[in-house]
């Protein structure tokens, strides 16, 4: 599979490339996967299926290596169950410590089960500096009115760390993992924590189509909108639109990895403008995880 460590030059992009969206899973849960499906209604949707890849921080570092990746946003799985979530958080909580240098972490929590705020700051007390992904039907809260996840926002607010939160098309076809974190959702939830730096995962299921009218722009400031699964449910071009409508600053590079590799968001943006491009695939994120030497942020990643 390593056949690309030189990349074809329209392949490259100017300036570090960050992925700001990759899932691992420990060698223990890939192994008593078939066990572990009984465990949560939203892990048994997405993983039920063979073809879905579990990978550990190892094979990650292979594809980054493989595909030009600099760093990688990594988070394992929102889990329903708050003792899961510890384990897969001290599993990214390794993978920082192992690759300090390639891996920036999140902390998955379950917003409405008892125990997530101490989890969070024993997370970021870890070295992990946000949360993420969160599954709002998986974990069973309602974006538009949880005060578990008010909570989960309020913290990460005072501490000035992002929130990866899942999200999807209202229309369209069926997928598992598709359900009700759709624009509307999302854009309460904006409303509530205006403050907070929100990363809505999958292209915020169309919510950067709003950014285009005012009092959502105002609302929204604070949000960013990553593009993991992108070649799954839209046209190429839906780069050069969210550029457009949101602003080519607030979209993230996000690969979904190991559903998908970052080589085909690599290939598929080749003939997009280089500097719009650039700031996709690297200098947005930097900003948003404090790598673009910030003094204020930069510490926490040290
Ligand atoms: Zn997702």
């Amino acid at each position: 599979m390593n056949d690309a460590l030189t990349p074809p030059v329209s392949y490259r992009v100017r300036g570090p490339v960050i992925d700001a969206h990759v899932h691992l899973f420990s060698p223990g849960v890939i192994a008593a996967r078939v066990e572990h499906l009984d465990c949560d209604d939203w892990f048994c949707a997405l993983y039920t299926d063979p073809k879905s890849r579990m990978v550990p921080f190892e094979r990650v570092i292979e594809e980054m290596d493989a595909t030009g990746v600099d760093r990688s946003v990594v988070f394992g799985f929102a889990y329903r169950d708050q003792g899961r979530c510890r384990d897969t958080n001290d599993y990214v909580i390794e993978a920082v410590r192992t690759h300090p240098d390639r891996f920036i972490g999140l902390a998955c929590v379950s917003p409405e089960v008892p125990g997530a705020i101490p989890e969070l700051e024993r997370c970021f007390d870890a070295g992990l500096v946000g949360c993420g992904e969160l599954f709002p039907d998986g974990q069973r809260f309602d974006l538009a009115e949880s005060r578990g996840l008010d909570e989960v926002a309020g913290v990460l607010t005072e501490r000035g760390l992002p929130l990866n939160m899942h999200s999807n098309e209202p229309v369209g076809h069926k997928y598992p993992g598709k359900g009700e974190a759709t624009p509307g959702p999302c854009y309460d939830f904006a409303s509530r924590h205006p403050d907070l730096v929100t990363i809505f995962a999958h292209m915020g299921g169309g919510l950067f189509f709003y950014e285009m009218m005012a009092e959502p722009r105002r609302v929204l400031a604070n949000v960013y909108y990553d593009t993991s699964a992108v070649p799954y449910l839209y046209r190429r071009d839906v780069y050069s639109v969210a550029a457009t409508a949101a602003g080519p600053e607030k979209l993230l590079f996000g690969s979904d990895f190991p559903l998908i590799s970052p080589r085909r968001y690599l290939e598929d943006t080749f003939d997009l403008d280089p500097t719009i491009r650039a700031a996709i695939f690297g200098r947005n994120a930097a900003s948003v995880f404090g790598l673009d030497g910030a003094p204020e942020r930069q510490g926490r990643l040290a």
